[in-house]
């Protein structure tokens, strides 16, 4: 029977697949696709490490045997027996040959199947063999690990990247996904994603939108209603995850599918067409990225620069050390030498919070709450921490420079003694540089306003930077004091707050009097819904995925600036802002002729 599970639509679009679980049982194992010339291999991993457990079993059940109970040589037994049963041994095996699961996953999967069999049991009893299941699995698991120990060096972190692209399309249902899994996506097997935990603008979420993958997050229910291989809709706009659904449903959504496609061909035709109002005031459009590859996502889209290379995503996904030097630089030189002359502004690195560094480390932020990793040592206050890792990233961005503009900019700063650190780091880093004989480039020198700490003091923060990046994300988050990535509390993350949208205005404002270059690259900038609003503000540099680029792109084209006339007060005195936004636009619209 169809069921439908609620969440935050946080990626748009519409995907259709069979369902891919990842731990949602009890046990948390690895999880990656092997290649198809290894599945015979990993299915050897299994029968080894079946025989062992077999042979635990047995030595177990010898030196027990005499004053041990009956029930306890009884019970051993029946775990042999399991462990030997088709509807573990052979059903697991199926998990690797017919998905390509890694062993330790093909496992979990096949205890989850088993789980929800006997929890639908009535017999008592036998519901109650449950437990048997499990620690027969865990004692799989357990040996799976110790054999890999024994006969192999240290495996290296596998991902879902590879996987098997025949068959029926994939999507992803999982408790949640670190920002460091979701960026292997790029070219994975998945066409959609769904979590259990997460806010709109949590960072798994936001490189769900760069990436353009259907995404549904804070689905609660979801590893209870969706079962593996089920047929799922995921439905990006509305956050509706449908499990099971019936041929009528599947159809509509299939057209609704093909219906996006035409629309995204239509918007990729205004490419090449700059942004300028109807009025003949030209905007910038510029790119948010992550990796250097991306760069050319970001002109194909028809970016006029980079507005934000979140550098951080080059320090995930690593076994061991951080990247050095040489390294960074090449990846910051590539980005430069790809945006052919345009600007690329590089954000130094903001790791912490919902971005650590490894998915272990995720799951440990979250389940250690006596923290609060978003008020912890993020962003700037990470990278001022370590002087000498920061001081490796900033010369890398100056050598970076040769090759292009470069603007280099910081997250989270807050504090005025912060201000003055990066600017030592940045002439430590030029002097090591000068006396190396380094070739190295001038930077612009920007900062993040995400902090209302920085938004109210942004005209004395100005006096040291060239430009300012308005970076909403985190601005909403510590404005409202709502972690942007607890979907407990997501309800009360409104970009629409008063006191959102009158700090965002008065540092547009300032930076403005200051005749200093601003911009937006947190997620209102690549929402429709807030662009004619950031233009009243005055707005007139706009940074997003470039997925967002065409959308906000056509809305500007259809915007007459003298139409806006008193929007930006409207909003700023409204009762209710959302509303007196929504109203201003649709007004602006009518009056332009656009909406005609
Ligand atoms: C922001 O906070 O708005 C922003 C752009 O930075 P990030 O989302 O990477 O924290
Ligand atoms: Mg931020």
């Amino acid at each position: 029977m169809s069921v439908q599970v609620f969440g935050l639509p946080v990626s748009r679009g519409v995907a259709i697949g069979r369902a891919v679980l990842v731990a949602s049982s009890r046990v948390d194992v690895a999880h990656y696709f092997v290649e198809p010339h290894q599945i015979g291999a990993e299915v050897d991993r299994l029968r080894v490490a079946r025989d062992l457990v077999c042979h635990e079993l047995e030595s177990l059940k010898q030196e027990v045997q005499g004053d041990t109970p009956a029930e306890l040589v009884a019970l051993l037994d029946v775990h042999v027996m399991l462990l030997n049963d088709e509807v573990l041994s052979s059903a697991t095996r199926q998990w690797i040959e017919g998905r390509h699961y890694n062993a330790e996953w093909a496992v979990a999967a096949q205890l989850d199947a088993l789980t929800r069999q006997f929890d639908e049991m009535e017999d008592e009893y036998l519901r109650e063999r449950k437990s048997d299941v499990e620690q027969v699995a865990e004692r799989l698991l357990q040996a799976l690990a110790r054999a890999d120990r024994a006969s192999t060096p240290p495996v290296m972190r596998r991902s879902l990247t590879v996987g098997h692209d025949e068959g029926a399309p994939l999507v992803l249902v999982a408790n949640d996904i670190s920002p460091a899994d979701m960026m292997q996506f790029k070219g994975s097997v998945f066409r959609g994603f769904v979590t259990e935990v997460g806010g709109r603008t949590s960072h798994t979420a936001i490189v769900a939108r760069s990436l353009d993958i259907p995404a549904v997050v804070g689905a609660r229910e979801a590893s209870r209603l969706v079962h593996q291989d089920d047929w799922v809709i995921i439905d990006g706009d509305a956050g509706i995850v449908i499990v099971d659904p019936s041929p009528m449903v599947l159809e509509e959504y299939r057209f609704r599918q093909r219906q996006g496609q035409l629309e995204r061909d239509r918007l990729a035709r205004l490419r090449s067409r700059p942004a300028v109002t109807l009025d003949g005031q030209r905007v910038e459009l510029l790119a948010n990225i992550e990796l250097p590859g991306d760069a050319l996502a970001a002109l194909e889209a028809g970016a006029e620069g980079v507005g934000l290379f979140r550098s951080e995503f080059l320090f995930m996904n690593r076994v061991g050390e951080l990247p050095d030097e040489q390294e960074q630089f090449e990846a910051y030189q590539a980005a430069v030498q790809s945006m052919k002359g345009l600007p690329v502004t590089i954000r130094t690195v903001d790791i912490g919070a919902d971005k650590p560094l490894d998915r272990l480390s995720l799951h440990e932020l979250r389940h250690d709450h006596t923290l609060n990793p978003a008020l912890g040592l993020r962003a700037i206050r990470w990278s001022l921490a370590d002087p000498d890792m920061f001081e490796v990233q900033l010369r890398a961005i100056l050598r970076a420079a040769v090759h292009g503009p470069v603007r280099l900019l910081v997250p989270m700063i807050s504090h005025p003694t912060e201000i003055r650190a990066t600017l030592e780091a940045v002439a430590r880093a030029r002097a090591t540089l000068v006396a190396q004989g380094t070739p190295h480039g001038e930077v612009q020198l920007g900062a993040m306003i995400e902090v209302p700490a920085a938004a109210l003091m942004v005209q004395r923060f100005l006096q040291h930077f060239d430009f300012v990046s308005i970076g909403t994300n985190d601005l909403i988050q510590y404005t409202l004091a709502i972690d942007r990535a607890d979907e407990a509390v997501a309800h009360l993350y409104d970009p629409w707050h008063p006191a959102v949208l009158a700090l965002i205005a008065d540092t547009i404002r300032a930076a403005h009097a200051a005749g200093k270059h601003v911009s937006v690259c947190g997620e209102m900038a690549g929402d429709p819904a807030f662009t004619e609003v950031l233009l009243a503000f005055g707005l007139r540099s706009f940074s997003m995925h470039p997925t967002q680029l065409p959308s906000i792109k056509q809305r500007i084209l259809r915007t007459e600036l003298a139409t806006l006339g008193r929007l930006a007060q409207e909003v700023l005195c409204a009762e209710d802002p959302h509303q007196a936004g929504e109203a201003g636009a649709r007004r602006a619209r009518a009056t332009s002729g656009a909406g005609r």
